[in-house]
Order: C-alpha cells, then structure tokens, then sequence
C-alpha cells in the first residue's frame, strides 16, 4: 500500500462533520452553506436531468458549458478562452487539482506550495512524486516574503501551487504578491497551478485578480474554478480548467483516466447559472458580507479576536491565552462541551507553524450564527 496514504489521517472536514453529528452541534467546521442554491439553476438542473441527455457526455464537457465558461472569464475577468481548446469540464476542482498535478510533476521534480494549505495538495503532490517546497505564510496579513520565496524556487522547481484568494485565511494576494509570483513562475520556468475557486467571493468592494493574467503567465498558468463555490452547491462538484491548449492537452490525458466525464444535466445547468447578471453576483456577495459581519461582530462582542476576512464564507479566531493547549483541543472543547464544530487552522499547517486559530464558517442563515454565538458565550471568558 502507498505510504502517502497510509499514513494519512481523515480529512479534518469529514472528521469536524462527524464531531459535530455526534454531538449534535451547528456545524460551522466544513463549508458549506445552508442556503439551498439559486432555485432558477437547480430547475435547469431538474429538467435536463429528467429530460435531456443522461449518458457520457464529451470528454472535455458540453460545448455549451465550455462556450459558458469562456464567455464568463471573459466578462468577468478579461481573459480570453478558446471554449474549444482552453477549456475543460472535471468533477470538481478537486479532480481539476489532482489531474493537473499528475499530468505536471515528474517524480523529484520541486513545487512550491504555501501553507496555510487546503489539505488535499500535499498528498496529491507527494503521490504524484513531487517533492514540496512549503513557504509559510504567517498571521494576520498572510502575506508573502520575498527571501522565503528566493529560498524556496531552485533549478528544479517546475510547479507552484497558489491558492487565492486562499483558504482558510480567507484573505486575497495582493497584486504585488501576484506580480513578484509572476517574476518567479517565469524567471524559473514554472507553470503555475491557480485554485480559484473563491474567486467570486470576495467582499468590500474588491475584484478578483487571476495569476493567468499577468505578464508572462497566460502560456503558464491552469486556472481553476469549481461551480460548487460559484452557486452554493457545494455537492454538484462541477469544476472547470483553463489553460493554454498546449498544456490543456496533457491536462486532458489525465482527466481521460481520472472521470473521464462529469453528469451532463449538472452541465448543463452550470452552463445557464455562469451566464446570471452582474446583479446576481453582486447580491451573492452581499448576502455572504452581511453573515460575516454578524458572526464577526457577534463574536468581538463575546471576548473574540477575530481576524478580518476579505473573501470566502470563512473567518478566524485567534485563540491564543484563552486557556488550551492548541487549535485541535479548542475545537474538540468547542464541539463535545458547547455544541459548535469549527476547523482547527492547523490542519492547513504541515510544518504545525500556527496552532492559535480557529475557521469558523458563516455561510449560514442567520438564525444558525445566531444559536452558535449563543452557545460560544462564555468561551473566550474563561476554559471552554
Ligand atoms: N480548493 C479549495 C481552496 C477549496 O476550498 C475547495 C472546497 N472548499 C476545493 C478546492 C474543492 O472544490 P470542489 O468541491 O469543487 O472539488
Ligand atoms: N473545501 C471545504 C472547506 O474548506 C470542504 C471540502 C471538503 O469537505 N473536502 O471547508
């Protein structure tokens, strides 16, 4: 049996989920919202499910969802797609990630990834024979330093893996940070792998920059993006990846032998929903600003030190001098004694660098935030 995996404990997600079925707690650990998508997206879902096409579709998606993507990033982003040969359809971003890893990495070949992490690339990476080359980001700016990244690219760097805006920091890369990573991907050679699944949910006004289009990085970069995170229908696992064709038909060969397809009424449906007005973004984004700011200010008034939070539907807590050991003994504190699941942040951590936070989501509506806070009171008075 292959020693990444069985040495590999359960994802801290699924674990968090259990905890908080056990005990019967809001679960503000794995994300997820409890809005049950847009209504006019899951019908379109409905109908081609019971009327249309219920077998393979193409390999690469239905045209129609390809020519959908390109016309999106084009609108949204600027970035010009060939639906034809730039795109791709894959099960989730997840599927997206681990085929792009695969095709990418020759075993001993170097990626520089940045923790905090989402968990599945350092596995992916080592499975593929990659050999990780971590840059820790720190608290509470995130941001990158340019000796950590000088001592991290080498001569046989060939992938860099960056996630923005990033999970569970929920905080976005500065265009500086974006244009030094640009400097380095192209200085080295290095193709970058851009998990942007978050890109649409971001707050206060800001835009979403991709790393594709900087200087350098359009022959470089494989863009994802998940449909999950777009529409709040996180178990659809519709993603999708942009490339140039050259890289996209290596892409392709990995993606043959991973899924092959994805279930073409979902297809379909994500096809109509990445064509919703500006407007049914916009308000997207508010609604998810309002719940952050109701469980941030909720939790400030509890005795909290919460971390500000730029995008996704995650925020964090500092949890240092409120009494427990680590991150870990907080949240099984958290769910056991007080009935709210969270995420231990230092499972995004391999090199166990930061053990004082805490994600909680709040992607909820706001009767869940409300009885989570209510029972969170006390905690940061004295030991949960
Ligand atoms: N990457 C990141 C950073 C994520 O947060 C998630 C899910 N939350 C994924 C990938 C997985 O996306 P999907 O469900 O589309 O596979
Ligand atoms: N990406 C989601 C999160 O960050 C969870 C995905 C999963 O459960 N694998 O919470």
């Amino acid at each position: 049996m292959n020693p990444v995996f069985t040495t590999l404990p359960t994802t801290v997600f699924e674990t968090m989920s259990r905890l908080a079925r056990t005990h019967d707690a809001v679960n503000l650990g794995q994300g997820f919202p409890d809005d049950p998508g847009p209504a006019d997206v899951r019908e379109c879902g409905a109908r081609a499910l019971l009327d249309g096409w219920n077998q393979y579709p193409p390999m690469m998606g239905l045209p129609s969802l390809r020519e959908a993507v390109a016309a999106h990033y084009a609108r949204h982003q600027g970035l010009a797609l060939d639906p034809e040969t730039e795109v791709m359809v894959t099960s989730g971003a997840t599927e997206a990630l681990a085929g792009a890893l695969l095709a990418l990495i020759e075993p001993g070949d170097e990626v520089v990834l940045f923790a905090p992490m989402y968990d599945a690339y350092l596995p992916l990476v080592q499975r593929a024979g990659g050999v990780p080359r971590i840059v820790a980001l720190q608290p509470p700016a995130f941001r990158l330093d340019e000796a950590a990244l000088a001592a991290a690219f080498g001569p046989r760097t060939r992938v860099l893996v960056l996630n923005n805006p990033l999970n569970p920091s929920a905080t976005l890369f500065a265009p500086d940070d974006l244009a030094l990573l640009a400097r380095y991907c192209t200085r080295f050679d290095v193709t970058a792998i851009c998990d942007e699944v978050w890109e649409h949910v971001v707050f206060d006004g800001a835009r979403h920059q991709p790393l594709m289009a900087l200087p350098g990085m359009r022959e470089r970069t494989v863009k994802i993006g998940s449909a999950g995170k777009i529409f709040s229908l996180t178990g659809w696992k519709v993603g999708f990846v942009m490339a140039d064709a050259q890289l996209m038909r290596v892409l392709a060969k990995a993606h043959q032998f991973l899924t092959f397809t994805t279930p073409p009424n979902l297809q379909d449906a994500v096809a109509y929903g990445l064509a919703k007005p500006d407007v049914w973004f916009e308000a997207m984004r508010a609604g998810y600003a309002a719940s952050r700011d109701r469980l941030a200010s909720g939790l400030r008034d509890l005795g909290f030190r919460v971390l500000p939070a730029q995008a996704t539907w995650f925020l964090n807590i500092d949890i240092a001098g409120l009494g427990h050991a680590d991150d870990v003994a907080f949240c099984e504190a958290l769910v056991s004694r007080h009935g709210v699941a969270a995420i231990p942040v230092s499972a995004f951590y391999p090199d166990g660098s930061v053990r004082s936070l805490v994600r909680l989501c709040f992607a909820k509506v706001d009767a869940t935030l409300d009885t989570a806070l209510e029972r969170m009171r006390g905690v940061a008075g004295g030991a949960a």
